[in-house]
């Protein structure tokens, strides 16, 4: 065992050159959530050229995929992300990795890569199957992947997200709902006629007022935030069309229903009060996660023997050119079971098999997420570090799942130990396309 985890870690190596310029090229791509095409395109490139196949795409998901390596059972996935997020890139200006994301989709093709590889080499049976999973900032892809099925089969699955703490992440989110609220009125001259129109943006003010006194009465672990997304073009048109873009999120799947219920009767009540039409579109709908201790455990041995990232003169120099002090997080942390009060599409996953994720430091203290200073760092030898650590981990745990019958059967109890009470439902209707943003494209 001790020698082929060892060769895990000369694999990983091996490797390094090619997944450091991977990280940067899907760095520079900066597409988008649902624009993936270079970076999806490129990480199918690299996934075939090592042996895996393209086993599926999705054409109501632009650009999600899975493709796989070796046969039957177990199967172990990895879960590979690759958008980018608005106003991340060089100086807070067009697209970036503030997400890091280039490094996460990165690190798990490589570490998917690396367990294949030496699974093969000794002859084992199981299939590594690694997801592409695209628009996880819109908190789309796996959503909607969930719905069409992709996640079914599996035995365990993997994930990692980069942090500015290194440690195994079985803690859980928020489960969310994501809507459109579109409302259709009359237009008509704002100072010559308006009692001939009737506004769509009254419409979307009246639900966002209605909304904001339901704030009183939700549960104090709800959150509910929105944007005016279309608010019409000038102050002396009567607006026929207005747009609003909910976010609704709970402890978990029935705390979201019960309270997304209330916040579609404001909407009603506002087309109403406005006497326009409503048209509602349900965009997503995340689910919470539940732990894996069986998992976590596995993997924080692991973590420990590959160790955190180290920094360097030159890295501590860098940020401080970011305006930040230049200090890393580079001790390992215990494993983490926070209940954050974020949401992510990796939640979705977790009903099918079980799951663990882990964080590495990819950016220095006081790095805000979602930030151009984080984007910054993740392309640079700050975040390579940090990935490089990540695919170690992922690539060692899942070897540990293809081999270790035990480790299996201990996940699995407990997954349906935890998951016995929820039926998972998609909640997105079948053959809903995913949607751009807080639209829906034409199928
Ligand atoms: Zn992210
Ligand atoms: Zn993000």
């Amino acid at each position: 065992m001790k020698k082929a985890k060892a060769e895990i870690l000369n694999q990983c190596r091996r490797l390094r050159r090619e997944a450091d310029d991977v990280a940067m090229r899907i760095g520079k791509f900066a597409e988008l959530s649902m624009r993936e095409e270079r970076s999806s395109t490129l990480a199918k490139e690299i996934l075939t050229r090592h042996g895996f196949a393209i086993e599926r795409e999705f054409p109501l998901v632009p650009n999600a995929f899975i493709a796989s390596r070796g046969t039957g059972r177990p199967v172990i996935g990895l879960l590979a992300e690759y958008d980018a997020l608005p106003d991340c890139g060089p100086k807070a200006k067009g697209p970036g990795h503030g997400c890091g994301h280039n490094l996460l989709g990165t690190a798990s093709i490589f570490a998917a890569i690396a367990a294949a590889e030496t699974a093969e080499a000794q002859k084992l049976r199981g299939t590594v199957r690694l997801f592409g999973c695209p628009a996880e900032e819109t908190l789309v892809g796996k959503v909607y992947m969930a719905r069409d099925g992709a996640f079914e089969g599996l035995d365990a699955v993997l994930a990692w997200h980069p942090s500015g703490v290194t440690r195994v992440n079985n803690g859980s989110g928020t489960a969310l709902d994501s809507y459109a609220f579109e409302f259709f009125g009359k237009t008509a001259h704002a100072a010559g006629d308006p009692h001939s129109g009737r506004s769509a943006l009254d419409a979307v003010e009246i639900m966002n007022v209605a909304v904001n006194f339901l704030r009183e009465h939700m549960p104090p672990s709800c959150r509910v935030h929105y944007i005016i997304s279309d608010g019409a073009n000038a102050p002396n048109v009567v607006p026929a069309y207005a747009r609003s873009w909910y976010f609704v999120r709970g402890e978990d799947r029935k705390a979201v229903d019960d309270l997304a219920k209330r916040v579609k009767n404001c909407a009603r009540a506002a087309a109403l009060a406005s006497e326009t039409r409503l048209k509602m579109r349900h965009l997503t709908a995340c689910y919470d996660r539940p732990a894996n201790d069986a998992l976590a455990e596995a993997m924080n041995e692991n973590l420990k023997a590959v160790g955190p990232p180290r920094f360097s003169k030159a890295d501590r120099e860098f940020v401080q050119r970011l305006g930040l002090e230049g200090k890393f997080k580079s001790k390992l942390q215990d494993i983490s079971t926070e209940r954050g009060a974020g949401s992510s599409d990796e939640g979705n996953v977790s009903w099918f098999a079980p799951l663990i994720g882990l964080n590495t430091t990819c950016a220095a203290d006081g790095t805000r997420g979602h930030s151009y200073i984080k984007a910054a760092q993740s392309r640079s030898p700050i975040g390579l570090k940090g990935m490089r650590v990540a695919a170690k981990v992922l690539a060692l745990t899942a070897y540990d799942l293809l081999t270790d019958r035990k480790l299996r059967a201990k996940a699995k109890r407990e997954f349906r130990r935890r998951t016995k009470d929820t039926e998972y439902d998609p909640v997105i209707p079948a053959g809903q396309p995913a949607p751009i943003g807080d639209l829906i494209p034409k199928p």
